[in-house]
């Protein structure tokens, strides 16, 4: 008997001629994220398979395959030989051993069960339905208080048999992350703060296979090094499921300064928005980047309100993508507990956006109006020049 991680992938069966593209992205993702660890991988009617790994790497193995966006699902099972001769006897021991096990971890006093074959060797004689009768009997022999329930049962056992003469014997599917493999969708700059949000906007674009790079504006003195490393760290969180994600670093320091002091307080948050969004978009440039992407939901704050939007989309063509514009801040927090971001957003380091803040933005900035005091800031070319130049890389 041998351990065996089952993959099935799910979205990009649909893409018809571009699935060898998609799947071919897919393991080279997959095998990325073991990278360092030792097994055997193959590929056979539409499933892959981890095998001749050491029991020790197993959850480690697990906990990466799971964070691949394109896998659907996964199962740990038995290989076993299908051994049609000897009336299924590698069979029927994985699965004895596989049902002592289930039933020793549960607390339920009566579990029920089904066994469940599919069957891609057709020369066999039994059919699916029949082997999977003939099976049961040894669970039930072996387990007293075991019972068969086709439709409402506590455990499913699968056993698919393979057309090479092998069988997979297991219990229980975990589900992926499902989406498409990064890395199939072109490439998105994604503006990340310290906050809940923009996180997870970059979790989900990743889930549609877009491959990311961040820019983050950090405004030191007046925020810390403490604040900064936080949101490498959420990098970091993300990049086991995005793939591993480059960071620029702009010093928004002197431009925030500047704004503070040309512009009306109220158009404080507009205007820097505005200034972030220019300087994403030459980096999204550099960097081929086809969009941006923020962590916005409309109306979750003054800056986000559909004239504050009008009003930062105004400085660039480049497409501007907020997977979470529609999503109640409930439903964000979900996803960054689900994706484990969500403790490490909620530490209490200042952002820049936290400074100089006034007491009452301005909730429908006029596109007309905010373009001419920006003018006020007649050295803005220099300023972000040099915010580009000396961006820092990580
Ligand atoms: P988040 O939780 O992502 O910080 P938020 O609800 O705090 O979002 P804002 O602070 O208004 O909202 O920011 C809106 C979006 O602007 C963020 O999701 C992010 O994409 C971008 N953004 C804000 N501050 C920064 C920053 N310091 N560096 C990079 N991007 C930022
Ligand atoms: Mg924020």
């Amino acid at each position: 008997m041998e351990r065996v991680i089952i993959i099935r992938y799910g979205e990009i069966f649909l893409k018809g001629k571009n699935r060898d593209y998609f799947e071919s992205l897919l393991i080279h993702n997959i095998k990325d994220s073991l990278e360092g660890l030792n097994y055997t991988f193959t590929k056979s009617q539409g499933r892959y398979f981890i095998e001749n790994y050491d029991l020790a790497i197993e959850d480690e193995l697990v906990d990466k395959i799971i964070k691949v966006f394109g896998v659907y699902s996964i199962s740990i099972g038995q290989k076993v030989p299908t051994n049609e001769e000897e009336n299924y006897a590698d069979i029927r021991k994985a699965l004895v051993q596989l049902a002592v096990e289930t039933v020793e971890s549960t607390y339920k006093k009566d579990p029920s069960f089904r066994v469940t074959v599919k069957r891609a060797d057709k020369k066999l004689k039994m059919n699916s339905a029949e082997i999977a009768a003939f099976v049961a009997g040894d669970i039930l022999r072996a387990i007293p208080n075991f019972k068969v329930d086709l439709d409402n049962h506590d455990f499913e056992f699968f056993v698919d048999i393979r057309e090479n003469g092998k069988a997979f014997v297991y219990c229980g599917v975990i589900p992926g992350p499902g989406g498409l493999p990064v890395g199939c969708s072109d490439k998105g700059l994604v503006l990340i703060s310290g906050g809940i949000d923009s996180p997870v906007a970059t979790y989900m674009m990743a889930k549609r296979g877009m491959k990311l790079i961040a820019i983050h504006f950090a405004s030191p003195p007046y925020t810390s090094e403490k604040a900064k490393e936080k949101v490498v760290e959420l990098r970091n969180i993300v990049s086991k499921y995005a793939t591993p994600i480059k960071m620029y670093v702009v010093n928004f320091t002197d431009i925030q300064v500047a704004i503070h002091e040309k512009c009306p307080a109220e158009l404080m948050i507009t205007i820097m928005r505005r200034f972030m969004m220019r300087i994403a978009t030459e980096v999204a440039k550099r960097e081929k980047c086809g969009a941006i992407i923020t962590g916005e939901s409309l109306g979750q704050v003054a800056s986000q309100t559909v004239q504050s939007i009008t009003c930062t989309n105004a400085v660039t063509t480049t497409p501007v993508f907020r997977p979470l514009i529609g999503m109640d801040k409930e439903e964000i927090m979900a996803i960054a507990r689900k994706i484990g971001t969500f403790e490490t957003s909620i530490l209490p380091y200042e952002d820049c956006c936290t400074i100089f803040l006034p007491k009452q933005p301005a909730i429908r900035p006029k596109l007309d109006y905010v373009e001419k005091v920006e003018k006020n800031i007649e050295n803005a070319e220099e300023l972000m020049q040099k915010a580009l130049d000396e961006m820092e890389v990580l």
